[in-house]
């Protein structure tokens, strides 16, 4: 018999994702809704299982799903199905997703860390294909990472490792959300980037500072802008940084590079990877090996699907 497909999910503070996969990591379907805000945990679980069912139903011409699985953008315990927290999603704290979603939906669910699914999505068929291991570096509204190690996630004794976003970079930069001060997070995230500019361009007000991307900042820094050119230097140099620590730590075959911001692409990673190199013990600099990822938002769908699909 064939094997059915499954449902993956990827939440984010914006928007939830969803996917119909198959055993070979093809997404067969696909769905973006806005994330909803709920007024208790309870809530935010049960429209957390109305989106899937509702998606499951829109589907029903296919092989109904195996099971399903969850990618959260924060700090989870996969292996109890236990999410710490989200800094993107009200409620999202100490919460029991999967065995709720289980009861509420009947079939086997999964939770990992959004990274981790990306992670193991490039492994399957992305950038990483076949690396025998790759450390993932996804800069978005915050930053992630995840270790694959011989197509398994290395999770930690208590299912944090990788959080390279909280690694601190300089002890005297700027306040985390996580209460530390200089986390990479808060040097090459997309929040850390329109920060550093509106400071830089002394945006007084909040709606001005509010208009400003940091796609916007990275096509003005290639355009030639000064300010939006010095923002990206220094996200790079700390991006930079972070790369040569992980190098040093796990030497992994192959470091990738994803989420929003890794699309402002060679003038972002070229500075990054020389500033990395520079960190590197000489002798083994030329061994660092940066790449773009290639799935784009599909990745954590399609590594969630590894995670269902390989028990
Ligand atoms: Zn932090």
């Amino acid at each position: 018999m064939k094997k059915r497909p499954v449902v993956s999910m990827d939440l984010g503070g914006t928007n939830i994702r969803l996917g119909l996969v198959d055993a070979r990591g093809k997404v067969l379907r696909r769905r973006r809704v806005p994330m909803f805000s709920a007024g208790s945990k309870h809530a935010l679980l049960k429209a957390l299982g109305d989106a899937i069912a509702s998606f499951i139903d829109a589907n029903g011409d296919l092989p109904s799903p195996a099971a399903a699985c969850i990618g959260f953008a924060g700090p989870t315990k996969a292996s109890e199905g236990y999410v710490y927290f989200a800094p993107n999603i009200r409620r999202m704290s100490d919460i029991d997703v999967g065995s709720y979603l289980e009861d509420f939906l009947g079939m086997r669910v999964l939770v990992e860390n959004d990274a981790n699914c990306a992670a193991l999505g490039e492994y399957w068929h992305g950038a990483g294909k076949d690396a025998s291991s790759l450390f993932l570096f996804t800069l978005g509204t915050g930053v992630g990472g995840s270790l694959v190690i011989a197509g398994d996630l290395w999770q930690g004794h208590d299912g944090i490792a990788g959080e390279v976003g909280h690694t601190v970079i300089d002890f005297k930069g700027p306040k985390c959300a996580c209460g530390q001060r200089g986390c990479l997070e808060t040097l090459v995230s997309a929040t850390a980037m329109i920060k550093d500019y509106g400071k830089r361009k002394r945006l007084k007000t909040r709606s001005r500072a509010q208009a400003i991307t940091a796609k916007m900042i990275a096509d003005k820094a290639k355009q030639g802008d000064r300010v939006a050119m010095a923002v990206v230097e220094s996200a790079a140099e700390a991006l930079g940084v972070g790369i040569a620590n992980v190098f040093h730590l796990y030497n992994p075959e192959l470091i990738l590079v994803g989420g929003g911001v890794s699309r402002a692409g060679s003038i972002l990673l070229a500075p990054a990877v020389s500033r990395a190199r520079e960190a590197i013990f000489p002798q083994l600099s030329r061994r660092l090996k940066v790449r773009r990822t290639r799935l784009g938002d599909d990745a954590a769908l399609i590594g969630a699907a590894y995670l269902a699909h390989h028990p």
